[in-house]
C-alpha cells in the first residue's frame, strides 16, 4: 500500500512539477499540454511494459523474465517466481507419477483406472493381456466397449464392490479372472484383475476328490451295513453266516485298500524324497517280487512269463518303487481275462538323453484300454469300466500312485494300448552304478 502511496505521489509530483515548468515557460495552456504530454508518456510506458509482460506469459516456456520498468519489474520478478514453484511442483508429480506407473507395471495383477466416466485413463501390461485392452488404441474410450461382457458392465455399475467377480478372460477363454473394482480419489474406479485359473483348478480338484473319496467309501458300507443288518435280523444257518462274514471281509478289505492308497497317495504329494532317504535299491530284486506278486494274485488263471536282467540298481525309496510295480502288474491281472498272457521284463536301455536306465516293462493280453482314455488314466479315480475296477478291488488311485512314484524318481511312463489286444506299460528309471560295481568300492 505505501509502495503504491509513493508511486502515486512521484507520479502527481512529477505532473504538478511539469505543469509548473509549462506555466513558466509559456502560460496555463502550455503548462497543461506539458502536464498531458507527461502523463501520456506515463501511460505508454505502462502499456509497453503490460504488453511484454503478457506476452511473456502467454509463452509455453516462460524462462527469462522480460526487462521491465518500474513496478512491473517487480510484478513480473514475483510472477517468475510462483511459475518456477509450478513448475517443479508439476516435474514432481510427474515424477512420482511415473514411479507409480512402473510399479503398477511391476505387479502381478492387471490395473486399470478409469475416470469418473468409466473411461480408461491407464492401464498396465498385465490388465491388457488380461482383457483384451490396448492402451494405444483404447486410452479414453469407456471400458465397457472394449470388455463386452454383460457380467463385467452389471459388476462395474455397481457401487458397492464387497465381492470380487469371477469370469472368464475375453482374451483366452481358458483363463479364469477375479474382478476387482475399488474408487479412488475422486470418482474415480481402479478394476484390479487376477488371474485364478490354477486356484480354480485346484479348487475344483479338491471339490472332484472329496465327492470320489465319500463316494468311494459311503458304496461298501452301505454294503456292509446291509449285511450286518441281515445278520441280526434273519435267523440264518452256519453256512450263511460264513458267507455274510465273507462278503463282508470283502467290503472291509475294500475300505481299508482305499485307505492304505490315499494315504500313500498323500505321502508321495506330501514332499519329495529328501536326499538322505534315497538308497540304493536292487530293482531287478524289486521286479521279481512283483511278477511274483501278480503270480499269486493270478493263482494260475494266466500265463505269466518273466524276462528280468539281474543286478540292476537305481537310488530311490524301495516301499514306493515297489509299489509303482506291483501296482502295474496287479492292473495286468486284473484286467486280462483268465487264459491271457502276462510278459514281466526288465532291462537296461539308453533314455533319450543317451542316459542309462532301467526299463521295466508289462505286457498282457487283455481287455486294453480304448485311445482317448490313456491320457486320463493316471488322473485319481479315473477308470474306463468303474464297475470292473471295483469287482477285481480296484480304488482307482493305482496308475496315480504309480504316476508320482515314477515322477519323483525321475523316470517316465508310457501306455501303449489296443482295445481287445492288450496293453504294455513301460518304466523307464534311471540307473545307478549296478550293484556288483557298487560293493567293490
Ligand atoms: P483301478 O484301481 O481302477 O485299477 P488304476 O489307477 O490302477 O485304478 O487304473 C486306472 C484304470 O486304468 C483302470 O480302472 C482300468 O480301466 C485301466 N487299466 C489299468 N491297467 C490296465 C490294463 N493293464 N489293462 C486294461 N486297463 C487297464
Amino acid at each position: 500500500m505505501t509502495f503504491i502511496l509513493i508511486r502515486l505521489l512521484g507520479l502527481a509530483g512529477a505532473l504538478i512539477l511539469s505543469y509548473a515548468f509549462g506555466t513558466w515557460l509559456g502560460g496555463v495552456r502550455i503548462g497543461l499540454i506539458t502536464a498531458l504530454t507527461l502523463a501520456l508518456l506515463v501511460y505508454a510506458q505502462h502499456a509497453i511494459s503490460a504488453h511484454r509482460l503478457l506476452n511473456w506469459l502467454t509463452r509455453a516456456e516462460p524462462s527469462n523474465i522480460p526487462n521491465l520498468n518500474g513496478f512491473w519489474d517487480d510484478v513480473a520478478a514475483q510472477l517468475f517466481k510462483m511459475l518456477r514453484t509450478h513448475q517443479r511442483q508439476q516435474h514432481e508429480m510427474q515424477e512420482a507419477l511415473a514411479s507409480f506407473r512402473t510399479a503398477a507395471q511391476a505387479l502381478p495383477d492387471g490395473v486399470v483406472s478409469l475416470d469418473p466416466m468409466g473411461h480408461i485413463m491407464w492401464c498396465n501390461t498385465k490388465a491388457q493381456t488380461h482383457l483384451g485392452l490396448r492402451m494405444s488404441t483404447d486410452a479414453g474410450q469407456p471400458i465397457i466397449n472394449i470388455v463386452r461382457n454383460p457380467a463385467f458392465s452389471n459388476y462395474l455399475s455397481l457401487q458397492n464392490w464387497d465381492n470380487a467377480l469371477v469370469m472368464r478372460s475375453p482374451r483366452s477363454g481358458s483363463k479364469v479372472l477375479s474382478i476387482q473394482a475399488v474408487k479412488y480419489a475422486n470418482q474415480q474406479l481402479l478394476v484390479l484383475s487376477r488371474d485364478i485359473t490354477q486356484v480354480e483348478k485346484l479348487e475344483r480338484m479338491r471339490q472332484d476328490f472329496i465327492a470320489n473319496v465319500s463316494h468311494e467309501l459311503k458304496t461298501p458300507l452301505t454294503v456292509l451295513s446291509g449285511f450286518l443288518e441281515t445278520i441280526r435280523d434273519l435267523p440264518l444257518s452256519e453256512e450263511q453266516r460264513l458267507h455274510y462274514v465273507q462278503l463282508m471281509h470283502t467290503q472291509a478289505d475294500r475300505m481299508r485298500n482305499l485307505v492304505d492308497d490315499l494315504l500313500t497317495l498323500s505321502s508321495l504329494e506330501s514332499a519329495p524324497i529328501q536326499g538322505h532317504q534315497r538308497e540304493l535299491i536292487d530293482l531287478s530284486l524289486l521286479a521279481q517280487q512283483a511278477f511274483e506278486h501278480g503270480q499269486m494274485l493270478s493263482a494260475g488263471t494266466h500265463e505269466l512269463m518273466s524276462n528280468i536282467e539281474p543286478d540292476l540298481s537305481v537310488l530311490g525309496q524301495t516301499s514306493e518303487l515297489y509299489s509303482a510295480l506291483s501296482n502295474v502288474v496287479s492292473n495286468a491281472v486284473r484286467y486280462t481275462p483268465n487264459g491271457g498272457t502276462i510278459r514281466v521284463s526288465l532291462s537296461k536301455a539308453e533314455n533319450d538323453l543317451g542316459k542309462p536306465c532301467a526299463v521295466f516293462t508289462v505286457q498282457d493280453t487283455g481287455i486294453g484300454i480304448a485311445a482317448e482314455h490313456i491320457p486320463r488314466l493316471t488322473e485319481r479315480f479315473y477308470r474306463v469300466d468303474r464297475s470292473r475296477s471295483r469287482e477285481s478291488g480296484g480304488t482307482g488311485l493305482g496308475l496315480a500312485i504309480v504316476k508320482h512314484v515314477v515322477q519323483r524318481h525321475e523316470g517316465t511312463l508310457e501306455i501303449e494300448s489296443r482295445p481287445n489286444v492288450g496293453s504294455i506299460f513301460k518304466i523307464e528309471l534311471p540307473l545307478t552304478f549296478p550293484l556288483k560295481i557298487m560293493e567293490i568300492f
